[in-house]
Formats: C-alpha cells, structure tokens, sequence
C-alpha cells in the first residue's frame, strides 16, 4: 500500500478523529497515487497513524477510513461497514415505514457514501474519487444486504466536480425503475418520481411528527410544503385547515395527489404556488392569521462565508411567519443549512420575534433523525436544526 506522510505540526489533527485532512497537512506522498487510492499514513517519524482515502486533485487530499492498523480497508471491510450501517436502522423500518437513509456519508464512517432505501428501491449518491473505485463492490453487497428491485445511481451532485469526477445522469443497474411509486412513512403514504428528482426528505420523519401533535383543531400554514409531508402529518391529527404554500407548482400537484392519497380532502388542505416571502408578505398586509406556522426552506448557506445574507433570510422569514401567528401560536421552524450552526439560528429567531415585538419561547428542539446520525468528530453532518416554539 502506497504511503502518504503527515507533517508534524497537523498530526495532532487525527488524533481528534475529525474524518478529513486538507493538503496542507501532508509532508510528502509516494508517487503515482491514483485518485481515490487507499493509503497508509504515517507521521513523521513513519508510525502508522491511519487508512484513508487519497486524492490529489481534491482540497481534501485524505478522508479518514480507519484508525486500527491490523483493520485494513479491503473488500471485506466494506462489506462490514455496510452491513452494520443497515443493521443500525433496523429499528426504523416497519410497516409504518418503508424509507431511510440507509448510510450518511462519513457519520456511517463511509466518506462519500450517501445511500437511500424509497420502498424496495435504493438511491445511491457518490461523491469521493475512493468510493467511486469500490462502486461496483458497494452495489453487489447492497444488492446481497438489502435486496432491493433495483439500485438508482444519483451522481449529479456538484460535490463531484471538486474530486474531479465527472457529474452523471442517473441511470439505473437491473429492473428499470416505475415511473412513480408509493413510499409509507409513519403510517402516511406518498407518491414520488424518482427519475425525475422528486424524492423525499427522510430527514424530517421525526420531526413531522413532532410539530403535528401541535396542530389539533388548529388553522395551519405549511410554507416550503414540497409534497406536502408536514401538511399530511397535521391533517393526520386533526389540523381543521392547512393552506400549503411552494414555489414549485410540480411539487405542490404531486402534494394534492398524496392528500387524496391518505384519505384527506384538498378543500381542508388547499396550495398556493408562490415565493413564500412574497406570500407572507401579502398576508401580513390583509391581516390574515394562523394559529400555526411550519417554516422548513431550502438550504440558504452551505459554506460558512454564506451565513450573514442565510441569517438575514432566516431573520425575514420568521418575523413574518411569527407577526402573522394568533396570540399562543405555534411556530415550528427549521434550518438545514450547513453553513449556519443552531447557535446563530437560534439568534436570528430571537431578533425576528423582538422585532415582531411578541414574547416568544422554545418548547421543543429538534434535530436529525437515527437514520442521519450525527459523528460526534465531524460537526458538518450536523445540519438540521429545529425549533417549535409558543408565541404569545
Ligand atoms: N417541507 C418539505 C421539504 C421542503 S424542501 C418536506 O418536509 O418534505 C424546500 C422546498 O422549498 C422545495 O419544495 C422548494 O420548491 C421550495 N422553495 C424554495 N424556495 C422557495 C420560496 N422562495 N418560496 C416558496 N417555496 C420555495
């Protein structure tokens, strides 16, 4: 196994156990290294220090694999590691629930495996230059573990380019995919089209049910809708109205099929298609109210360079969200930016509802689900974050 040397000021760094280590970091490595290869890092005096995968082209030349030398990572150990990510979620599938995520990345001590069970179908999303030289491996053992139909390859993430690998359409391994399929998540069932990109966020399984043990008998307002997941929750527990709001027509009529779906009517859970600060923004001028308010948008900071205009957004959109809330209103708001930790969302929460001029408290704080587990050394896969909070 080729061999890649530390410097000795950033040794230190591994033995912190966060799973990356920048090119900075590296004193020298053999030549001819392949993208992606598997190597053997020392320090500086030669001592093993850990397995990891290597990649010149990328800012982050090493992701950590494993730290016992006596474990190298062969075929075998990834068989391993597979398999004990899928046992982990085992308590998450039943027939309530058909659909996790089955691996997240460097938290299921994969760097770069994202892998998605939709029903009997797996999505898998690849975004290391290491894990693309063992795909052909990870399909055959998650074909053996899991046993899905079919294998859903999703390489189009922009994350590829700084591998460089190249950016893919997906395509599909066996059977060929339905064009649209029922998924069930606690207990409620939803359409989706996975060739043309509209999943589903596994992510807030938890926390949808969470925030619609508030919604009984209540008017609620679920702005970020998508396929109307939250709305679905809320109706399920006996929300008397819920308006959904998106900017995606597309998501929003597959939204109307899915409350048709679980039984509920579309006169008590209506959609607007609109950009929901605008929305918002009309509402508060005719004096419209809700007695609950789901905000759950779109990333708005990756980076952390991005987290001032994020903040600011967050600010805008809560302090609309929370003027338009009756007296003991429910707000249940989210952030899934990366860039923003929940410190600092925690903070523009508490600017909105002080220009709101209303008092406003946390009743429950949310987070990522098992199936999205959080490596206690990579803060970066901590990324959802939410509160619901009581505003008076
Ligand atoms: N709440 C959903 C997920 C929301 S994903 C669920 O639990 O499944 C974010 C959604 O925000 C997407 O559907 C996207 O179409 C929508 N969106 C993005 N920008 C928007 C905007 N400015 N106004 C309204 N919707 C927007």
């Amino acid at each position: 196994m080729k061999r890649v040397v530390l410097k000795k000021a950033t040794e230190k760094f591994v033995h912190s156990f966060h799973p990356w280590i920048y090119q900075q970091a590296i004193k020298n490595a053999d030549p001819n290294i392949e993208p992606g290869e598997i190597v053997y890092i020392t320090n500086s005096n030669n001592q093993f220090i850990a397995y990891g995968f290597y990649n010149p082209h990328s800012a982050i030349a090493l992701r950590i694999l494993e730290l016992h030398e006596s474990n190298i990572p062969d075929e075998a150990w990834f068989y391993k590691k597979i398999a004990e990510a899928i046992s982990r979620r085992k308590n998450i599938l039943s027939s309530a629930t058909n659909s996790c995520r089955l691996v997240f990345g460097e938290s299921d001590f994969l760097p770069g495996l994202i892998v998605d069970k939709y029903a009997d179908f797996l999505v898998i999303q690849i975004h290391t230059a290491g894990v693309e030289r063992f795909k052909q491996h990870i399909i055959n053992y998650l074909t053996e573990l899991s046993k899905p139909t079919d294998i859903i390859e999703k390489n189009d993430s922009d994350i590829r380019t700084l591998e460089q690998l190249t950016i893919t359409e997906s395509h599909t391994h066996g059977k060929k995919i339905p064009e649209s399929f029922i998924i069930t998540e606690n207990t409620l069932r939803y359409k989706i089209f996975l060739g043309q990109k509209t999943g589903f966020y596994c992510d807030q399984r938890e926390n949808r049910k969470a925030v619609s043990t508030f919604s009984s008998g209540k008017k609620v307002l679920d702005c970020f809708s998508y396929t109307g997941s939250f709305a679905l929750h809320c109706l399920k527990n006996k929300a008397q109205h819920v308006l959904r709001i998106d900017s995606s027509k597309d998501a929003l009529a597959i939204g109307d099929e899915n409350i048709k779906l679980n039984g509920f009517s579309l006169e008590n859970s209506p959609s607007l298609v609109g950009n929901a600060f605008e929305v918002l923004r009309k509402f508060r001028d005719e004096n419209k109210r809700f007695d609950m308010i789901i905000l759950d948008p779109p990333k708005l900071a990756s980076r952390k360079q991005e987290k001032d205009k994020a903040l600011r957004a967050y600010k805008d959109i809560n302090l609309l969200a929370i003027k338009l809330l009756n007296t003991d209103g429910i707000l249940a708001t989210f952030s899934c930016s990366g860039g923003v930790n929940r410190e600092d969302f925690r903070m523009a929460l508490a600017w909105a509802a002080k220009d709101a001029e209303r008092k406003m408290s946390i009743i429950q704080t949310l987070g990522q689900p098992e199936d999205h587990p959080i490596n206690i050394y990579f803060p970066e896969s901590e990324y959802l974050k939410g509160f619901i909070c009581r505003v008076l």
